[in-house]
């Protein structure tokens, strides 16, 4: 099952893993928009895990965790990401509520309550070059598991593969949200660097929750 102790195990590996990448992506947020997308993201995870470590693992609830994570990301992101992410958790938490330990299915409803936060927020459209293409193929490949009668940790897989793909396909949009929307054509043959460390955090949680 899905502990508290989990998600916390989750959220360290993901602010590990983003502190790694952070140069690459600060390096794509550069051809697009203003190179700081790597900085915001592992300052964002930094923060949520330094909250968690304060945290009593076998104290608090998956609710508390995600409610935490949204607090201290907000907190910590100046940048675009950091209110989209927030409210990511946010909707996680409210997923989550009343549940001492979450079951292995929770784990594919987290990415699509994280989806479904991030478009509310951010009111951005599958094609306008963002998180969201990769945010909503995830979301919508683990509906189409789950339909098909896959198992959590299939649907898991799912979710990762397509917001992998979804990332690469930014490469040859324009972007219409978001501060690379004033560069127009320009903006093309370059990924979006919100939508490649979506996919990273995709992968990342699929493997935590699986
Ligand atoms: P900023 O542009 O403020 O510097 P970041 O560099 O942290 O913020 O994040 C940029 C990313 O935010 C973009 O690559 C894009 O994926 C994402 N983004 C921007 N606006 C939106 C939006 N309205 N909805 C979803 N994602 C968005
Ligand atoms: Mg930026
Ligand atoms: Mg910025």
């Amino acid at each position: 099952s899905l502990t508290s102790e989990r998600f916390i195990a989750m959220f360290r590996t993901l602010a590990e893993r983003i502190e790694q990448e952070k140069g690459y992506l600060c390096e794509l947020d550069g051809h697009i928009g203003d190179a700081d997308h790597g900085i915001a993201m592992a300052q964002g995870f930094a923060a949520v895990r330094a909250a968690l470590d304060a945290a009593d693992a076998s104290a608090i609830t998956p609710t508390e965790v995600f409610n935490t994570a949204a607090k201290s990301f907000l907190n910590a992101v100046g940048a675009s990401s950091g209110p989209l992410y927030a409210t990511a958790f946010m909707r996680t938490g409210t997923l989550l509520k009343g549940k001492a330990e979450a079951a292995a299915e929770d784990g594919p409803a987290v990415i699509e309550a994280m989806a479904k936060g991030i478009q509310e927020r951010g009111k951005a459209e599958i094609g306008e070059k963002t998180m969201i293409d990769a945010w909503l193929p995830a979301a919508h490949a683990v509906a189409a598991a789950r339909e098909a009668g896959k198992a959590p940790k299939d649907m898991l897989q799912a979710a990762a593969d397509a917001a992998q793909a979804g990332a690469d396909g930014t490469k040859d949009m324009v972007a219409s949200k978001g501060r690379s929307s004033r560069l127009g054509e320009r903006s093309l043959g370059h990924m979006d660097p919100g939508a490649v460390s979506a996919a990273m955090i995709v992968r990342i949680i699929a493997a935590s929750l699986s």
